[in-house]
């Protein structure tokens, strides 16, 4: 039994005002709750309610890996060089990487993550396909030189994470683990209470990764994400992109005089028809060298990855690039291109027979120019950035937009670090083979920024019972009278007695103080204990999360908390909702 927390004796300094640097409201309220402190850019101090919510944290993590049958370890923060320049990434991580040398000249570097460590660790006593699979874990501080800490918790340079790592012999057996772990990441998204969406990273494609990213929604998240009713997320980077491009029919092509139009925007309202029906032009070149002339309906815009998913290496040409070789900013079109120039178009103008596009000359455009007739294109791909409004690629209906924080990411690693790194074991065909192995992380401290964005409110933090740093807050008012305070300290110890965590605000502070540190905290339930309630047999009982506040018989009230203890330990994320209901 958790004992009770006695507010006068907690270090917890609550502040009155925002402090200045902190835009977002979980950084601003962690801060202002007394929960962290700065220490330095990226860096912060847990103080003692903060602790009690990151370790409810880690140990729901905890639990849901071990219930996957992932093992917990502990590997060294401080890592050797050695393994780094062994998977090549001592030159490839770069700046964030950060690195030291001990006092015999030896390198190291601070762990930003495990593959190497790990795969050291293993690879000469994981040797053969009978003791595969393993999955290990720990959670523990990381370290990434971030260029741009911010936002609290949610881009710090020392952070807490849980990362995994699973070994396999099969591709099977892999997507196996994969799917267990991604099972654990969606119930400790429920049981954070978060709202969030599984997000495919990368489109699937052919060459693509597979790995799936756990988005919380929330209005300042870092990531842009499209989602759908049916399940379907994804990346706005990497999702598909299927939008309706239309068509301008014409009776054949014809040239019209289009003087200072040079935007989509501009040819549109020229011609008097939507940009859909207004195909843009981008033009790169390839890794050789070679032009390359991108086509996309008008109201979408050129994806960077996709564009060198299509044509690898490929860069915009600069105004002078474009100059010499004889291209119209503009008024590019696939009629009448310099001889050599390969013509790409985005999948969703395949059907649409007819094109408004750039005519190669200065002031001029083609409507009606037929694809396959007055024009041929080389090549057809996924080029668009998808935005919202878009059809789900998985069930049609439009797309919706939304900012995403990244919680966690499953990751198919395949034989990446067991072959740089001579990882292998022996399989039943008697042959030696490279691990195949997946990673997964969760960001622990992250988690709890995340959960304050999408849970808090003008007065404070509003924590879901699962992680708040109690469930009940007794909040005892004129404390110098002889028989609130041990009315309070009963009430407390009951409420202990049926298995809750219990605060209690015995500080000789005015009611008003008390009631605005509560909310800031954001205690789960308040129950309120004052003279002239008690002199009736009552209690105020306060629910955060609505602010409903109802008096409960003091009698009783033990007795009436009992479901929601029950809740509380079933795994209920708002086990009081029930008592206002
Ligand atoms: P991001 O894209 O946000 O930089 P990442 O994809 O590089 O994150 P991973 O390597 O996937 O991060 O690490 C696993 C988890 O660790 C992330 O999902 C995230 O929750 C957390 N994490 C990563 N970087 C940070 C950071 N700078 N501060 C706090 N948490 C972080
Ligand atoms: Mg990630």
């Amino acid at each position: 039994m958790t004992a009770i927390m006695r507010m006068s004796r907690a270090y917890a300094p609550t502040l009155k005002e925002d402090p200045s640097d902190a835009e977002l409201a979980s950084h601003r309220l962690l801060l202002r709750a007394g929960m962290m402190r700065k220490n330095a850019a990226g860096l912060y101090s847990f103080l003692p309610l903060g602790m009690k919510v990151l370790n409810k944290v880690e140990a729901i993590v905890n639990e849901e890996m071990d219930n996957i049958g992932a093992q917990q370890i502990l590997m060294p923060f401080v890592q050797p060089a050695e393994i780094w320049h062994e998977s090549g990434r001592w030159d490839d991580y770069g700046p964030e990487l950060a690195r030291m040398t001990d006092r015999h000249g030896v390198e190291y570097c601070l762990g930003p993550t495990h593959e190497e460590l790990i795969t050291s660790l293993v690879r000469n006593e994981l040797r053969s396909y009978k003791q595969l699979p393993v999955s290990l874990y720990q959670t523990q501080v990381k370290f990434r030189d971030e260029i741009r800490p911010r936002f609290g918790l949610m881009r710090s340079r020392e952070f807490l994470m849980k990362d995994a790592y699973s070994f396999h012999a099969t591709q099977e057996s892999l997507q196996e683990t994969y799917d267990d772990m991604s099972g654990a990441y969606e119930r400790i998204c429920d049981r954070l209470g978060l709202v969030w969406r599984a997000v495919e990273a990368d489109s699937g494609q052919i060459g693509g990764k597979v790995t799936t990213e756990f988005m919380a929604l929330a209005e300042y998240g870092e990531a842009e994400i499209v989602h759908c009713e049916c399940g379907y997320a994804a990346d706005a980077e990497a999702g598909e992109c299927r939008c309706a491009a239309t068509m301008y029919e014409r009776d054949g092509m014809q040239k019209v005089s289009t003087p200072g139009v040079h935007t989509i925007e501009e040819l549109a309202t020229f011609l008097g028809i939507p940009e859909t029906s207004c195909m843009k032009a981008l033009s790169g070149k390839d890794a050789d060298g070679n032009i390359v002339v991108f086509f996309v309906p008008g109201d979408h815009e050129l994806n960077d990855i996709k564009a060198n998913r299509a044509v690898p290496g490929f860069e915009l040409l600069t105004d002078e690039e474009m100059e010499s070789a004889g291209l119209f900013k503009g008024s590019m079109g696939p009629v009448g291109l310099p001889e050599g120039v390969r013509v790409i178009a985005d999948w969703n103008l395949k059907d649409v027979a007819q094109w408004a596009v750039g005519a190669n000359e200065d002031g001029f455009h083609y409507v009606g120019a037929r694809n396959g007739v007055d024009f041929k294109v080389d090549g057809w791909a996924d080029l668009c950035e998808v935005k919202p409004g878009d059809a789900c690629p998985a069930c049609g209906k439009a797309l919706e937009g939304a900012r995403g924080i990244e919680v966690s990411q499953v990751f198919q690693l395949g034989t990446k670090y067991s072959e740089s790194m001579g990882a292998t074991f022996m399989d039943e065909d008697g042959t030696e083979k490279p691990f195949i192995m997946g990673c997964y992380g969760v960001g622990v401290s992250r988690s709890m920024a995340a959960v304050v964005e999408q849970y808090h409110d003008d007065a404070g933090i509003i924590w879901p019972a699962s992680i708040a740093p109690a469930h009940i807050c007794v909040v005892p008012l004129a404390v110098n009278d002889d028989t609130v305070h041990p009315a309070a300290q009963k009430i407390a110890e009951d409420l202990q007695a049926l298995g809750f965590e219990v605060a209690i605000d015995d500080r000789k502070e005015r009611a008003g103080v008390k009631f605005a540190d509560a909310d800031l905290i954001g205690w789960p339930l308040q129950v309120v204990v004052g003279k002239r309630g008690l002199a009736e047999g009552k209690v105020e009982v306060k629910l955060r999360r609505t602010g409903e506040k109802r008096d409960f018989e003091l009698d009783s009230l033990a007795s009436q908390l009992e479901g929601a203890a029950r809740a509380l330990h079933a795994g209920e994320v708002n086990p009081f909702d029930e008592l206002f209901a």
